[in-house]
């Protein structure tokens, strides 16, 4: 797993400490404000006075309203809906903001049964698990699902969570090349000889872990490919969807649908509630024996306090929105938005020169800056023009593979977009980070 730079960065010590503290001291002043409405389209950012090493906040009334090109609002739940916020108020005033009580201990409400049938038909599986982080989904799971004598196969770019996971687990923890599922196939194969079934192996199991669409790259996983990959060596198939469910796919069941995979291949279905669903929690779905299991094992869902219930009514009335079960075709409208908005706002960046990662149909879209010290002019000029994104650094990204990553909406206009590219065409001229010459220079 050393080759992991996002899970493995070293805790910041001695000199590395030193240099890391002066990088993001000097990228404070543009990101990392507090806002102060709900993460929609644009948001009110407060303006941050203080500079100092006590990172001390200068209160202050100054609030700018800025376009928001960074939340993970991918269908625009996050912000006042007319079908669910009504709905999430209804459940505050029932429920409460908190259960008070671990699932077994009397957190369990109605809602939450409800949203667990429900986020198991919409994935495409017998049964579901919910929990209150997504976060802590993956890394309170794995430990459960593998220990000592098993073998996770974890992609070289897996968000943090998993790889504490898999850390803390207690299984040997082996890492294929990023979305290469070739170099998937030889790890597999120094690890197990071809053709034994999976109970006269080395390990007691074997979990492959993926994501969806990458948080920091924005590609979509080669799944068909990993999967058979999977099939043909007997082992499970760990799919973490945060960024894909909801945001692609015909009815935004993610990449499973998106790219034409049975949900009957992928053993351990995974995703977060804070992205498309505009909520917080995070989910496990799959067969009901597994989930029964879960139930009866995971400390997460024992010891911790349950989803909240308005949280729980957010992430139940916004797939209903999405399957039109609301009586509108806003669902589908919003579907089709976020892909439209994702692919025109892709190939108008890459148009103008940007080095732009990531693949058609992906919401998540990273600008290369590479040199880490482009990053605080980068967000601080696009700030100035009320435009605010999020730069992404060594440890998050490896040290000299620094990017803005732009994270695009349903709830963006066409208006907001042709804004977003203006600013950013100019900020990256002044910035120089237009690493390829614009189409309109070629002719
Ligand atoms: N998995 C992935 C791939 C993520 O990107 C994230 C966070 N963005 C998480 C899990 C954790 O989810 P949450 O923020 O909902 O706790």
């Amino acid at each position: 797993h050393s080759s992991n730079l996002q899970g493995y960065a070293p805790i910041c010590l001695g000199l590395e400490d030193f240099y890391i503290r002066r990088l993001y001291l000097r990228i404070q002043d543009c990101f990392g404000r507090p806002i102060s409405s709900s993460p929609g389209a644009w948001f009110d950012v407060v303006e941050r006075h203080s500079n100092d090493n006590n990172k001390t906040l200068k209160r202050t009334t100054k609030v700018t309203r800025c376009l928001n090109l960074g939340s993970y609002n991918y269908l625009g739940f996050a912000a006042a809906d007319e079908y669910c916020t009504p709905r999430v108020i209804e459940t505050l005033k029932r429920f409460s903001p908190s259960t008070c009580s671990p699932r077994v201990d009397g957190g369990t409400t109605i809602l939450h049964n409800e949203l667990e049938v429900c986020v198991a038909n919409f994935v495409g599986k017998p049964a579901a698990i919910v929990f209150g982080m997504g976060y802590v989904t993956n890394s309170a799971i794995l430990p459960v699902l593998i220990g000592k004598g098993g073998l996770i196969i974890s992609d070289s770019l897996n968000h943090n969570s998993i790889v504490n996971g898999a850390r803390g687990s207690g299984a040997t923890v082996r890492v294929f090349q990023h979305n290469t599922p070739s170099h998937l196939e030889e790890v597999l194969r120094q690890q197990i000889a071809e053709g034994q079934p999976r109970t006269h192996r080395p390990w007691k199991k074997i979990i492959v872990i993926v994501e969806g669409i990458y948080s920091m790259e924005g590609e979509l996983c080669k799944l068909p490919e990993i999967v058979a990959i999977c099939k043909k060596y007997k082992a499970y198939v760990y799919l973490d969807e945060a960024h894909s469910i909801g945001a692609v796919g015909k009815t935004g069941r993610g990449v499973c649908e998106l790219l034409g995979v049975d949900t009957a291949d992928v053993d351990i279905m995974m995703g977060t509630f804070t992205k498309s669903f505009g909520s917080c929690g995070g989910y496990i779905a799959g067969s009901k024996e597994l989930i029964q299991y879960l139930k009866y094992t995971c400390p997460a869902h024992l010891y911790a306090t349950s989803i909240s219930p308005p949280a729980a009514q957010q992430i139940i009335s916004s797939i209903k929105v999405i399957l039109g079960e609301d009586g509108s075709s806003r669902g589908a409208q919003k579907l089709a938005r976020i892909r439209e908005n994702s692919n025109f706002f892709r190939s108008e960046l890459q148009k103008m020169g940007f080095e732009v990662l990531g693949d058609n149909d992906s919401p998540v879209m990273p600008i290369m800056l590479y040199n880490p010290a482009k990053i605080p002019a980068f967000s601080r000029e696009c700030l100035k023009q009320n435009v605010a994104v999020v730069t992404v650094a060594f440890p998050a990204t490896p040290l000299l593979l620094a990017r803005a990553r732009i994270c695009i909406s349903a709830s963006h206009t066409k208006e907001d977009l042709l804004k977003a590219l203006e600013v950013i065409s100019q900020v990256g001229d002044l910035v120089g980070i237009k690493y390829f010459p614009a189409e309109s220079d070629k002719q």
